[in-house]
């Protein structure tokens, strides 16, 4: 093999499996946007992409409009959302019939122009509404400006109104309850508009799997909207952690996720070879650990430039041979060590597993996030480029 022996392994039937069970989850009413921007949440859009969409997603989810080019090489047929324009790329947007979030007049501008160059009559938008995370999104009490640019001639359609949920992962509702207030507010005035959306797009894995569903298609169906919710993380096995948790009165929904959601990424590495200390040895760089016994160590080739955290140097275990092996030292750039004394019959060629599972042992990517003090959406999208995603 003439790569390093460090890559990640993509099970692309849980990943199928678990948007299946998202969408039964979702009730028929509510369709699902498969969140896949940050090449998959590290998983690899070439994966997954299409995969989802074998198992009947309709819609996909970017952030950038390189994302949305790559996705509709790959998936022909989908509706593509990118939820992050930037300027200079409408003329891509409109060509590869990418549909954008808009809030801001230079989108509108762009938008219309690229239309126009192109001769497009119809370009289909998601107005997104800043219903209280003040990152983007057009204000709810003052629309009519926006609306406006709706007007017949122009070849822009509002086709969805969108906001993101802030807080969907609070045990406590108020913050959620404020912002689908503040979504009521801005379809309302749509409506005084004359305008006749289609589709309601709110909400992450948090609210769906909280049953936040019930309330977003109620609001919808109020404004005789569709429910577009646009899960990411679950889809990619993880169940979020709710804090405040929900104690005893847990929703159904979020039991049957623990159940029926599964993971989809395992990262593994290989022991590069084997050798014993006695001691007072020094491991690693600073001299952060010192053996007070002889030890059997482990070289594994995988370091920070892969995307391990460097902070997991000498606070965390990897699983060797279905057991757990801590990491002794620092994190080097592309090694670390493991402390393999307890473990027999350790050699070189082994596989070692960061996340996943082996033997009865399993690591998440909670468990690095606890650890480095991070959350998972950030371990899975640090993991480097240089790591191969291999579909299994
Ligand atoms: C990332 C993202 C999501 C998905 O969030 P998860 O918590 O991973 O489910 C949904 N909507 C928007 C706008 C996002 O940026």
């Amino acid at each position: 093999m003439l790569t390093r022996p460090c890559w990640v392994e993509i099970n692309t039937r849980n990943f199928e499996q678990n948007y299946s069970f998202l969408s039964t989850l979702a009730s028929p009413q509510v369709e699902l946007l498969a969140v896949v921007k940050a090449n998959a949440y590290g998983h690899e859009l070439k994966i997954c992409a299409p995969a989802v969409v074998r198992a009947g997603a309709r819609w996909l989810g970017v952030t950038s409009v390189e994302e949305g080019i790559e996705a509709r090489r790959l998936c022909p047929e989908s509706r593509i959302l990118v939820i992050g324009m930037a300027q200079g790329q409408s003329n891509e947007i409109v060509r590869h019939q990418l549909t954008a979030v808009v809030w801001d007049n230079w989108q509108f501008d762009e938008l219309e122009a690229a239309a126009r160059a192109q001769d497009v009559r119809s370009v289909p938008v998601h107005l997104e509404i800043d219903t209280g995370m003040s990152r983007q999104g057009a204000e709810p009490g003052s629309l009519a400006p926006l609306l406006e640019r709706f007007h017949r001639g122009s070849p822009l359609r509002l086709e969805g109104v969108m906001t993101h949920l802030f807080a969907a992962d609070e045990a406590d509702e108020q913050n959620t309850n404020a912002q689908l207030e503040r979504m009521e507010t801005a379809l309302k005035q749509i409506q005084s508009a004359g305008m006749q959306p289609e589709t309601l797009n709110i909400g992450n894995s948090a609210a769906l799997l909280a049953g936040q569903a019930i309330k977003i298609s109620a609001l919808a169906g109020r404004y005789g909207m569709n429910t577009l919710i646009r899960p990411g993380l679950a889809l990619y096995g993880l169940v979020p952690q709710f804090d405040p948790d929900f104690s005893s009165d847990e929703p159904a929904s979020l039991g049957q996720a623990r159940i029926h959601l599964h993971p989809v990424l395992t990262w593994k590495t290989r022991v590069v070879s084997v050798k014993s200390v006695p001691t007072g040895a020094v491991i690693g760089y600073n001299g952060t650990f010192v053996a007070t016994e002889p030890l059997r160590l482990a070289l594994i080739a995988v370091g920070y430039a892969d995307g391990l955290d460097r902070r997991l140097g000498n606070h965390f275990s990897l699983l060797v041979r279905g057991r757990r092996a801590p990491l002794v030292g620092r994190v080097s750039m592309d090694q670390s060590v493991i402390d393999i004394t307890d473990i027999p019959g350790v050699a070189t060629g082994d596989e070692v597993v960061l996340i996943g599972q082996q033997g009865g042992e399993a690591i998440s990517a909670f468990d690095h996030a606890k650890a480095a003090g991070t959350i998972p959406w950030e371990i899975f999208t640090r993991i480097a480029a240089r790591v191969p995603r291999i579909a299994t």
